[in-house]
Protein backbone atom coordinates (compact mmCIF):
# COMPACT_ATOMS: atom_id res chain seq x y z
CA UNK A 1 0.00 0.00 0.00
CA UNK A 2 1.39 3.44 -1.20
CA UNK A 3 1.98 6.81 0.87
CA UNK A 4 0.21 10.00 -1.24
CA UNK A 5 3.47 10.37 -1.77
CA UNK A 6 4.25 6.87 -3.30
CA UNK A 7 1.47 7.66 -5.97
CA UNK A 8 3.48 6.63 -9.01
CA UNK A 9 2.23 9.42 -11.92
CA UNK A 10 2.75 8.81 -15.65
CA UNK A 11 0.63 11.58 -17.20
CA UNK A 12 0.50 10.10 -20.70
CA UNK A 13 -2.55 12.78 -21.58
CA UNK A 14 -0.30 15.97 -20.55
CA UNK A 15 2.51 14.79 -23.27
CA UNK A 16 0.22 15.02 -26.16
CA UNK A 17 0.25 18.51 -27.93
CA UNK A 18 -0.09 21.45 -26.20
CA UNK A 19 -3.92 22.12 -27.89
CA UNK A 20 -5.08 19.22 -26.29
CA UNK A 21 -5.69 20.87 -22.75
CA UNK A 22 -4.33 24.23 -20.69
CA UNK A 23 -2.25 23.18 -18.11
CA UNK A 24 -2.85 24.82 -14.53
CA UNK A 25 -3.06 24.48 -11.12
CA UNK A 26 -5.95 23.75 -8.92
CA UNK A 27 -7.60 26.67 -7.25
CA UNK A 28 -8.05 26.05 -3.64
CA UNK A 29 -10.74 27.06 -1.73
CA UNK A 30 -10.84 30.64 -0.15
CA UNK A 31 -11.96 28.71 3.48
CA UNK A 32 -10.65 25.68 5.45
CA UNK A 33 -11.24 22.67 3.89
CA UNK A 34 -12.29 19.21 5.67
CA UNK A 35 -12.77 15.96 4.44
CA UNK A 36 -16.76 14.62 3.58
CA UNK A 37 -16.25 11.32 2.22
CA UNK A 38 -13.57 8.71 1.41
CA UNK A 39 -13.38 5.61 -0.34
CA UNK A 40 -11.57 3.15 0.25
CA UNK A 41 -12.87 0.78 -2.20
CA UNK A 42 -11.72 3.27 -4.74
CA UNK A 43 -8.19 3.86 -3.10
CA UNK A 44 -7.82 0.22 -3.44
CA UNK A 45 -7.83 1.11 -7.04
CA UNK A 46 -4.25 2.69 -7.04
CA UNK A 47 -2.92 0.90 -4.21
CA UNK A 48 -2.94 3.65 -1.80
CA UNK A 49 -3.10 2.98 1.48
CA UNK A 50 -6.41 4.39 3.52
CA UNK A 51 -5.06 5.51 6.34
CA UNK A 52 -3.52 7.87 4.40
CA UNK A 53 -7.05 9.88 4.43
CA UNK A 54 -6.58 10.91 7.76
CA UNK A 55 -3.58 12.76 7.58
CA UNK A 56 -3.90 16.43 7.25
CA UNK A 57 -1.90 16.40 3.67
CA UNK A 58 -4.50 14.27 2.04
CA UNK A 59 -7.41 17.12 2.22
CA UNK A 60 -4.16 19.57 1.11
CA UNK A 61 -3.48 17.22 -2.09
CA UNK A 62 -7.59 16.78 -3.01
CA UNK A 63 -8.55 20.23 -2.35
CA UNK A 64 -5.91 21.89 -4.40
CA UNK A 65 -3.95 23.94 -1.59
CA UNK A 66 -0.78 21.08 -2.19
CA UNK A 67 0.53 19.49 -5.47
CA UNK A 68 0.54 16.18 -5.02
CA UNK A 69 4.59 15.17 -6.37
CA UNK A 70 4.71 13.62 -9.81
CA UNK A 71 0.89 15.08 -10.95
CA UNK A 72 1.06 16.93 -14.26
CA UNK A 73 -2.73 18.79 -13.63
CA UNK A 74 -4.44 19.97 -16.94
CA UNK A 75 -7.57 21.10 -17.76
CA UNK A 76 -9.11 18.88 -20.83
CA UNK A 77 -10.50 20.64 -24.04
CA UNK A 78 -13.58 18.92 -25.65
CA UNK A 79 -16.37 20.02 -27.34
CA UNK A 80 -19.92 18.63 -27.38
CA UNK A 81 -23.48 18.54 -28.43
CA UNK A 82 -26.05 19.45 -26.12
CA UNK A 83 -29.80 18.67 -26.52
CA UNK A 84 -28.72 18.14 -29.99
CA UNK A 85 -26.98 21.40 -30.75
CA UNK A 86 -23.19 21.29 -31.46
CA UNK A 87 -21.01 23.19 -28.89
CA UNK A 88 -17.96 24.23 -29.81
CA UNK A 89 -15.97 25.08 -27.24
CA UNK A 90 -16.88 23.26 -23.70
CA UNK A 91 -13.71 21.58 -21.87
CA UNK A 92 -13.15 20.60 -18.51
CA UNK A 93 -14.82 24.04 -16.83
CA UNK A 94 -14.73 22.83 -13.68
CA UNK A 95 -12.49 19.89 -13.13
CA UNK A 96 -8.73 19.19 -13.78
CA UNK A 97 -6.64 15.81 -14.55
CA UNK A 98 -4.44 15.96 -11.92
CA UNK A 99 -2.88 12.80 -13.11
CA UNK A 100 -2.80 9.27 -13.89
CA UNK A 101 -1.66 6.60 -11.71
CA UNK A 102 -0.77 3.22 -12.94
CA UNK A 103 -1.38 0.59 -9.91
CA UNK A 104 0.60 -2.69 -9.63
CA UNK A 105 -1.85 -4.64 -11.61
CA UNK A 106 -0.84 -2.12 -14.54
CA UNK A 107 -4.42 -0.67 -14.81
CA UNK A 108 -4.18 3.13 -15.52
CA UNK A 109 -6.38 5.74 -13.35
CA UNK A 110 -7.03 9.06 -14.16
CA UNK A 111 -7.55 11.25 -11.02
CA UNK A 112 -10.01 13.72 -11.62
CA UNK A 113 -10.43 16.87 -9.35
CA UNK A 114 -14.30 18.51 -9.91
CA UNK A 115 -14.83 21.76 -8.22
CA UNK A 116 -11.41 22.95 -8.62
CA UNK A 117 -11.87 26.59 -9.84
CA UNK A 118 -12.31 28.28 -13.39
CA UNK A 119 -10.47 27.20 -16.46
CA UNK A 120 -10.02 28.75 -19.92
CA UNK A 121 -13.48 26.46 -20.61
CA UNK A 122 -15.50 27.63 -18.00
CA UNK A 123 -16.98 30.47 -20.23
CA UNK A 124 -19.84 32.05 -17.43
CA UNK A 125 -19.23 29.38 -14.82
CA UNK A 126 -17.41 29.75 -11.69
CA UNK A 127 -15.31 26.67 -11.40
CA UNK A 128 -16.76 25.38 -8.60
CA UNK A 129 -19.19 21.89 -7.67
CA UNK A 130 -21.24 22.27 -4.56
CA UNK A 131 -21.76 19.71 -1.55
CA UNK A 132 -25.18 18.72 -2.97
CA UNK A 133 -23.91 17.72 -6.63
CA UNK A 134 -20.54 16.22 -5.79
CA UNK A 135 -22.49 13.63 -3.39
CA UNK A 136 -24.92 12.86 -5.89
CA UNK A 137 -22.17 11.91 -8.22
CA UNK A 138 -19.88 10.19 -5.48
CA UNK A 139 -22.59 8.25 -4.13
CA UNK A 140 -24.35 6.97 -7.34
CA UNK A 141 -20.98 6.30 -9.19
CA UNK A 142 -20.26 3.67 -6.25
CA UNK A 143 -24.03 2.11 -6.13
CA UNK A 144 -23.56 2.20 -10.34
CA UNK A 145 -20.30 0.13 -9.64
CA UNK A 146 -22.07 -1.95 -7.15
CA UNK A 147 -24.59 -3.17 -9.51
CA UNK A 148 -21.87 -4.41 -12.03
CA UNK A 149 -22.12 -1.50 -14.05
CA UNK A 150 -19.26 0.41 -15.92
CA UNK A 151 -18.86 3.64 -14.37
CA UNK A 152 -16.20 6.48 -13.00
CA UNK A 153 -15.67 5.96 -9.60
CA UNK A 154 -14.97 8.31 -6.46
CA UNK A 155 -11.97 8.93 -4.16
CA UNK A 156 -13.42 11.31 -1.79
CA UNK A 157 -15.50 14.74 -1.34
CA UNK A 158 -13.78 17.47 0.49
CA UNK A 159 -16.21 20.07 1.39
CA UNK A 160 -15.42 23.56 2.47
CA UNK A 161 -17.05 26.98 3.90
CA UNK A 162 -16.63 28.67 0.34
CA UNK A 163 -19.97 29.94 -0.63
CA UNK A 164 -21.12 29.10 -3.79
CA UNK A 165 -24.04 30.41 -5.75
CA UNK A 166 -26.58 28.51 -7.50
CA UNK A 167 -29.82 28.70 -8.82
CA UNK A 168 -30.97 27.48 -5.36
CA UNK A 169 -29.20 29.97 -3.61
CA UNK A 170 -26.10 30.09 -1.56
CA UNK A 171 -24.79 26.94 -1.08
CA UNK A 172 -21.01 25.20 0.10
CA UNK A 173 -18.44 24.24 -2.34
CA UNK A 174 -17.37 20.98 -2.21
CA UNK A 175 -14.42 18.85 -5.40
CA UNK A 176 -14.71 15.41 -6.00
CA UNK A 177 -12.33 13.19 -6.45
CA UNK A 178 -13.34 11.17 -9.76
CA UNK A 179 -11.13 8.32 -11.03
CA UNK A 180 -11.73 7.03 -14.51
CA UNK A 181 -9.50 4.85 -16.58
CA UNK A 182 -9.68 7.64 -19.31
CA UNK A 183 -11.29 11.17 -19.30
CA UNK A 184 -11.54 11.10 -23.15
CA UNK A 185 -14.62 11.33 -24.36
CA UNK A 186 -17.16 11.62 -27.56
CA UNK A 187 -16.27 15.17 -27.59
CA UNK A 188 -12.89 15.10 -27.19
CA UNK A 189 -12.65 13.52 -30.88
CA UNK A 190 -15.54 16.16 -32.34
CA UNK A 191 -13.26 19.45 -31.08
CA UNK A 192 -10.65 18.29 -33.79
CA UNK A 193 -13.09 16.82 -35.75
CA UNK A 194 -14.87 20.55 -36.29
CA UNK A 195 -11.87 22.58 -36.16
CA UNK A 196 -10.50 20.53 -38.97
CA UNK A 197 -7.75 19.41 -37.02
CA UNK A 198 -7.38 15.90 -38.67
CA UNK A 199 -3.46 15.04 -37.34
CA UNK A 200 -4.73 15.90 -33.64
CA UNK A 201 -7.37 13.65 -35.03
CA UNK A 202 -5.14 10.55 -35.63
CA UNK A 203 -2.97 11.60 -32.66
CA UNK A 204 -5.71 11.06 -29.79
CA UNK A 205 -7.39 8.12 -31.62
CA UNK A 206 -3.92 6.73 -31.29
CA UNK A 207 -3.84 7.74 -27.85
CA UNK A 208 -6.58 6.07 -27.15
CA UNK A 209 -5.84 2.96 -28.50
CA UNK A 210 -2.53 2.66 -26.65
CA UNK A 211 -3.74 3.38 -23.43
CA UNK A 212 -7.43 1.70 -23.78
CA UNK A 213 -7.21 -0.63 -27.02
CA UNK A 214 -3.29 -1.91 -26.68
CA UNK A 215 -4.61 -5.22 -29.09
CA UNK A 216 -5.88 -2.52 -31.70
CA UNK A 217 -2.42 -0.85 -31.90
CA UNK A 218 -0.35 -1.31 -35.51
CA UNK A 219 -3.46 -2.45 -37.37
CA UNK A 220 -4.07 -0.96 -40.50
CA UNK A 221 -7.56 -1.03 -39.80
CA UNK A 222 -7.30 0.10 -36.25
CA UNK A 223 -9.33 3.33 -36.18
CA UNK A 224 -13.05 1.57 -37.71
CA UNK A 225 -11.88 -1.02 -35.16
CA UNK A 226 -11.65 1.22 -32.45
CA UNK A 227 -15.42 2.66 -33.52
CA UNK A 228 -16.33 -0.46 -33.70
CA UNK A 229 -15.32 -1.48 -30.32
CA UNK A 230 -16.88 1.89 -28.77
CA UNK A 231 -20.04 1.09 -30.51
CA UNK A 232 -20.73 -2.28 -28.83
CA UNK A 233 -19.43 -1.06 -25.24
CA UNK A 234 -21.79 1.72 -25.42
CA UNK A 235 -25.10 -0.20 -26.46
CA UNK A 236 -23.95 -2.98 -23.49
CA UNK A 237 -23.68 0.31 -21.60
CA UNK A 238 -27.12 1.66 -22.44
CA UNK A 239 -28.63 -2.08 -21.84
CA UNK A 240 -27.27 -2.58 -18.62
CA UNK A 241 -28.71 1.14 -17.43
CA UNK A 242 -31.95 0.14 -19.11
CA UNK A 243 -32.36 -2.89 -17.31
CA UNK A 244 -31.35 -1.54 -13.57
CA UNK A 245 -33.80 1.60 -14.41
CA UNK A 246 -30.81 4.08 -14.46
CA UNK A 247 -31.97 7.39 -16.12
CA UNK A 248 -28.62 9.58 -16.82
CA UNK A 249 -30.56 13.01 -17.74
CA UNK A 250 -27.69 14.29 -19.73
CA UNK A 251 -26.27 11.92 -22.62
CA UNK A 252 -25.32 15.21 -24.35
CA UNK A 253 -21.93 13.57 -26.05
CA UNK A 254 -19.54 15.33 -24.09
CA UNK A 255 -20.62 13.07 -21.54
CA UNK A 256 -20.18 10.05 -23.36
CA UNK A 257 -16.96 8.23 -22.50
CA UNK A 258 -14.67 6.57 -25.20
CA UNK A 259 -14.35 3.45 -23.20
CA UNK A 260 -18.09 3.14 -22.54
CA UNK A 261 -18.19 3.54 -18.58
CA UNK A 262 -21.24 5.71 -17.39
CA UNK A 263 -19.32 9.49 -17.11
CA UNK A 264 -20.58 12.99 -15.48
CA UNK A 265 -23.54 12.78 -12.55
CA UNK A 266 -25.84 15.06 -12.86
CA UNK A 267 -29.68 14.78 -12.51
CA UNK A 268 -29.49 11.32 -13.10
CA UNK A 269 -32.80 9.15 -11.45
CA UNK A 270 -33.43 5.31 -10.61
CA UNK A 271 -37.09 4.77 -11.69
CA UNK A 272 -39.30 3.75 -8.66
CA UNK A 273 -42.70 3.09 -10.02
CA UNK A 274 -42.36 2.12 -13.76
CA UNK A 275 -42.68 4.53 -16.12
CA UNK A 276 -40.55 4.70 -19.46
CA UNK A 277 -41.28 8.32 -20.07
CA UNK A 278 -39.45 9.29 -17.27
CA UNK A 279 -37.76 12.25 -17.36
CA UNK A 280 -34.98 13.07 -14.80
CA UNK A 281 -33.46 16.29 -15.66
CA UNK A 282 -35.95 19.10 -14.78
CA UNK A 283 -34.55 21.28 -17.69
CA UNK A 284 -35.31 18.21 -20.14
CA UNK A 285 -38.73 19.95 -21.49
CA UNK A 286 -38.47 18.50 -24.30
CA UNK A 287 -38.04 14.44 -22.51
CA UNK A 288 -35.00 14.14 -25.33
CA UNK A 289 -32.82 12.58 -22.33
CA UNK A 290 -36.65 10.28 -21.31
CA UNK A 291 -35.93 7.15 -20.03
CA UNK A 292 -37.04 5.19 -22.86
CA UNK A 293 -35.14 7.16 -25.58
CA UNK A 294 -31.53 6.16 -23.58
CA UNK A 295 -30.98 3.43 -26.59
CA UNK A 296 -31.87 5.95 -29.59
CA UNK A 297 -29.65 8.69 -28.09
CA UNK A 298 -26.80 6.39 -27.32
CA UNK A 299 -27.02 5.64 -31.12
CA UNK A 300 -27.24 9.35 -32.04
CA UNK A 301 -24.52 10.06 -29.80
CA UNK A 302 -22.43 6.89 -31.61
CA UNK A 303 -23.28 8.61 -34.69
CA UNK A 304 -22.01 12.19 -33.95
CA UNK A 305 -18.92 10.26 -33.20
CA UNK A 306 -18.59 8.22 -36.10
CA UNK A 307 -19.00 12.01 -37.99
CA UNK A 308 -15.81 13.24 -36.32
CA UNK A 309 -13.65 10.49 -37.21
CA UNK A 310 -14.54 10.40 -41.30
CA UNK A 311 -11.23 11.91 -41.69
CA UNK A 312 -9.74 8.30 -40.51
CA UNK A 313 -11.98 5.70 -42.17
CA UNK A 314 -14.26 5.42 -44.87
CA UNK A 315 -17.89 6.12 -44.84
CA UNK A 316 -18.55 2.71 -45.34
CA UNK A 317 -16.34 1.13 -42.33
CA UNK A 318 -18.11 3.88 -40.19
CA UNK A 319 -21.70 2.40 -40.96
CA UNK A 320 -20.49 -0.94 -40.75
CA UNK A 321 -19.55 0.08 -36.95
CA UNK A 322 -22.76 2.03 -36.01
CA UNK A 323 -24.77 -1.47 -37.54
CA UNK A 324 -23.23 -3.20 -35.05
CA UNK A 325 -25.38 -0.81 -31.95
CA UNK A 326 -28.48 -2.14 -32.15
CA UNK A 327 -28.05 -6.24 -32.58
CA UNK A 328 -25.37 -5.57 -29.67
CA UNK A 329 -27.70 -3.69 -27.40
CA UNK A 330 -31.10 -6.08 -27.88
CA UNK A 331 -28.76 -9.21 -27.05
CA UNK A 332 -27.09 -7.54 -24.04
CA UNK A 333 -30.55 -6.15 -22.87
CA UNK A 334 -32.70 -9.53 -23.46
CA UNK A 335 -29.86 -11.82 -21.94
CA UNK A 336 -29.99 -9.01 -18.49
CA UNK A 337 -33.98 -9.16 -18.61
CA UNK A 338 -33.89 -12.80 -19.01
CA UNK A 339 -31.56 -12.91 -15.87
CA UNK A 340 -33.63 -10.84 -14.08
CA UNK A 341 -36.63 -13.20 -15.07
CA UNK A 342 -35.10 -15.95 -13.89
CA UNK A 343 -34.69 -17.78 -17.06
CA UNK A 344 -31.97 -20.07 -18.37
CA UNK A 345 -32.69 -19.37 -22.00
CA UNK A 346 -34.58 -17.06 -23.95
CA UNK A 347 -37.12 -18.46 -26.09
CA UNK A 348 -39.23 -17.14 -28.65
CA UNK A 349 -42.42 -15.97 -26.28
CA UNK A 350 -40.40 -14.71 -24.13
CA UNK A 351 -40.41 -10.96 -25.44
CA UNK A 352 -44.04 -11.10 -24.94
CA UNK A 353 -43.28 -12.53 -21.20
CA UNK A 354 -41.48 -9.36 -20.42
CA UNK A 355 -43.26 -6.80 -22.18
CA UNK A 356 -46.59 -8.20 -20.36
CA UNK A 357 -45.15 -7.74 -17.01
CA UNK A 358 -44.00 -3.99 -17.84
CA UNK A 359 -47.46 -3.12 -18.85
CA UNK A 360 -49.25 -4.11 -16.09
CA UNK A 361 -45.96 -2.51 -13.85
CA UNK A 362 -46.71 0.72 -16.10
CA UNK A 363 -50.77 0.61 -15.50
CA UNK A 364 -50.36 0.05 -11.54
CA UNK A 365 -47.45 2.63 -10.94
CA UNK A 366 -45.56 -0.55 -9.85
CA UNK A 367 -41.53 -0.22 -8.12
CA UNK A 368 -40.08 -1.64 -10.87
CA UNK A 369 -36.64 -2.48 -8.40
CA UNK A 370 -39.30 -4.13 -5.68
CA UNK A 371 -41.21 -5.84 -7.79
CA UNK A 372 -38.39 -7.64 -9.60
CA UNK A 373 -36.49 -8.42 -6.27
CA UNK A 374 -40.14 -9.74 -5.05
CA UNK A 375 -40.08 -11.90 -8.31
CA UNK A 376 -37.54 -13.96 -6.64
CA UNK A 377 -39.95 -15.49 -3.93
CA UNK A 378 -42.42 -16.66 -6.89
CA UNK A 379 -42.71 -20.04 -7.27
CA UNK A 380 -43.45 -22.06 -10.29
CA UNK A 381 -46.07 -24.55 -8.29
CA UNK A 382 -49.41 -23.17 -10.06
CA UNK A 383 -51.15 -23.09 -6.42
CA UNK A 384 -48.18 -20.49 -5.21
CA UNK A 385 -50.35 -17.61 -4.06
CA UNK A 386 -47.83 -15.46 -3.52
CA UNK A 387 -49.51 -12.52 -1.47
CA UNK A 388 -46.38 -10.29 -1.13
CA UNK A 389 -45.87 -9.95 -4.81
CA UNK A 390 -49.07 -9.77 -5.69
CA UNK A 391 -49.78 -6.63 -3.16
CA UNK A 392 -47.53 -4.80 -5.15
CA UNK A 393 -49.78 -4.59 -8.52
CA UNK A 394 -53.07 -2.53 -8.38
CA UNK A 395 -54.46 -4.74 -10.83
CA UNK A 396 -54.19 -8.24 -9.34
CA UNK A 397 -56.49 -9.97 -12.10
CA UNK A 398 -53.84 -8.95 -14.31
CA UNK A 399 -50.86 -10.21 -12.44
CA UNK A 400 -52.35 -13.57 -11.57
CA UNK A 401 -53.00 -13.90 -15.46
CA UNK A 402 -49.32 -13.06 -16.22
CA UNK A 403 -47.97 -14.80 -12.63
CA UNK A 404 -49.67 -18.30 -14.59
CA UNK A 405 -47.83 -17.55 -17.70
CA UNK A 406 -44.65 -17.53 -15.64
CA UNK A 407 -45.03 -20.31 -13.38
CA UNK A 408 -45.56 -21.84 -16.76
CA UNK A 409 -42.47 -20.84 -18.22
CA UNK A 410 -40.71 -21.80 -15.16
CA UNK A 411 -42.19 -25.77 -15.51
CA UNK A 412 -41.16 -25.34 -18.94
CA UNK A 413 -37.57 -25.38 -18.03
CA UNK A 414 -37.57 -27.39 -14.95
CA UNK A 415 -36.42 -24.27 -12.69
CA UNK A 416 -36.06 -24.96 -9.34
CA UNK A 417 -37.13 -22.65 -6.99
CA UNK A 418 -34.68 -22.37 -4.50
CA UNK A 419 -31.50 -21.98 -6.68
CA UNK A 420 -33.85 -19.81 -9.27
CA UNK A 421 -34.08 -17.26 -6.34
CA UNK A 422 -30.70 -17.09 -5.69
CA UNK A 423 -29.73 -16.30 -8.98
CA UNK A 424 -31.98 -13.98 -9.30
CA UNK A 425 -30.91 -11.67 -6.02
CA UNK A 426 -27.50 -11.51 -7.74
CA UNK A 427 -29.34 -9.53 -10.55
CA UNK A 428 -32.04 -7.96 -8.84
CA UNK A 429 -30.87 -5.19 -6.05
CA UNK A 430 -32.53 -4.52 -3.14
CA UNK A 431 -31.48 -1.44 -2.64
CA UNK A 432 -30.68 1.43 -5.54
CA UNK A 433 -29.90 4.98 -4.73
CA UNK A 434 -33.18 6.61 -4.77
CA UNK A 435 -33.79 10.17 -5.23
CA UNK A 436 -35.15 10.23 -2.03
CA UNK A 437 -32.34 8.23 -0.60
CA UNK A 438 -29.45 10.64 -1.73
CA UNK A 439 -31.71 13.69 -0.54
CA UNK A 440 -31.92 12.86 2.62
CA UNK A 441 -27.96 12.39 2.92
CA UNK A 442 -27.73 15.57 1.22
CA UNK A 443 -29.64 17.64 3.88
CA UNK A 444 -28.23 15.80 6.66
CA UNK A 445 -24.83 17.20 5.01
CA UNK A 446 -25.82 20.39 4.00
CA UNK A 447 -27.80 21.50 6.98
CA UNK A 448 -25.89 20.08 10.13
CA UNK A 449 -22.63 19.12 8.61
CA UNK A 450 -23.13 15.47 9.66
CA UNK A 451 -21.61 12.84 6.98
CA UNK A 452 -22.58 9.73 8.47
CA UNK A 453 -25.97 9.09 6.06
CA UNK A 454 -23.15 9.70 3.07
CA UNK A 455 -21.11 6.66 4.34
CA UNK A 456 -23.95 4.65 5.77
CA UNK A 457 -25.37 4.49 1.63
CA UNK A 458 -21.81 4.25 0.70
CA UNK A 459 -21.71 1.32 2.34
CA UNK A 460 -25.10 -0.17 1.92
CA UNK A 461 -24.86 0.47 -2.01
CA UNK A 462 -20.91 -1.41 -2.23
CA UNK A 463 -23.39 -4.82 -2.39
CA UNK A 464 -26.74 -3.72 -3.82
CA UNK A 465 -27.62 -7.25 -3.66
CA UNK A 466 -27.47 -8.51 0.04
CA UNK A 467 -30.41 -8.80 2.21
CA UNK A 468 -29.13 -6.33 5.02
CA UNK A 469 -32.25 -6.78 7.83
CA UNK A 470 -30.95 -3.89 9.79
CA UNK A 471 -31.11 -2.18 6.72
CA UNK A 472 -34.27 -2.92 5.39
CA UNK A 473 -36.46 0.64 5.19
CA UNK A 474 -33.77 2.05 2.95
CA UNK A 475 -35.70 -0.83 0.22
CA UNK A 476 -38.74 0.77 0.10
CA UNK A 477 -39.91 2.87 -2.61
CA UNK A 478 -40.05 6.65 -1.92
CA UNK A 479 -42.80 8.27 0.38
CA UNK A 480 -44.92 11.09 -0.98
CA UNK A 481 -42.86 13.69 -0.36
CA UNK A 482 -39.73 11.79 -2.15
CA UNK A 483 -41.98 10.87 -5.54
CA UNK A 484 -41.92 14.38 -6.55
CA UNK A 485 -38.07 15.45 -6.13
CA UNK A 486 -36.59 17.48 -9.21
CA UNK A 487 -33.39 17.60 -10.00
CA UNK A 488 -31.97 20.28 -12.08
CA UNK A 489 -28.77 20.78 -14.07
CA UNK A 490 -27.67 23.38 -11.67
CA UNK A 491 -24.65 21.55 -9.56
P1 LIG B 1 -21.99 19.44 -17.39
O1 LIG B 1 -23.41 19.86 -17.62
O2 LIG B 1 -21.61 19.35 -15.92
O3 LIG B 1 -21.60 18.23 -18.16
O4 LIG B 1 -21.10 20.65 -17.92
C1 LIG B 1 -21.12 21.13 -19.23
C2 LIG B 1 -19.97 22.08 -19.41
O5 LIG B 1 -20.06 23.21 -18.54
C3 LIG B 1 -18.62 21.47 -19.16
O6 LIG B 1 -17.71 22.08 -20.03
C4 LIG B 1 -18.36 21.84 -17.73
O7 LIG B 1 -17.01 21.81 -17.39
C5 LIG B 1 -18.92 23.24 -17.69
N1 LIG B 1 -19.36 23.67 -16.37
C6 LIG B 1 -20.41 23.18 -15.66
N2 LIG B 1 -20.54 23.81 -14.49
C7 LIG B 1 -19.54 24.73 -14.44
C8 LIG B 1 -19.14 25.72 -13.48
N3 LIG B 1 -19.79 25.89 -12.33
N4 LIG B 1 -18.08 26.48 -13.81
C9 LIG B 1 -17.44 26.33 -14.95
N5 LIG B 1 -17.76 25.43 -15.89
C10 LIG B 1 -18.80 24.64 -15.64
MG1 LIG C 1 -20.14 17.09 -18.45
Amino acid sequence: MRKLEELPFHNTYARLPEDFYSRLAPTPFSKPAYLVSFNADAAALIDLDPNEAARPEFVEYFSGSRPLPGSEPVAMLYSGHQFGHYVPRLGDGRAILLGEVRNRAGERWDLHLKGAGQTPYSRDGDGRAVLRSTIREYLCSEAMHGLGIPTTRGLCIVGSEEEVLREEGVETGAMLVRMAPTHVRFGSFEVFYYRRQYDHLAKLADYVIAEQFPHLAGAGDRHPRLLLEVVVRTAHLMAKWQAVGFAHGVMNTDNMSIVGVTLDYGPFGFLDDYNPGFICNHSDHGGRYAFHRQPDIGHWNLHALAQALLPLMTEEQAKEALAAYEPALVAHYKDLMRQKLGLMEWRSEDGDLLTGLLEIMQAGHVDYPSAFRALGDCRSDPSDANESLRALFLDRAAFDAWATRYRGRLRAEGSRDVERKQRMNRVNPKYVLRNYLVQLAITQATEKKDFTEVGRLLDLLRDPFAERPDMERYAAPPPDWGKRIVVSCSS
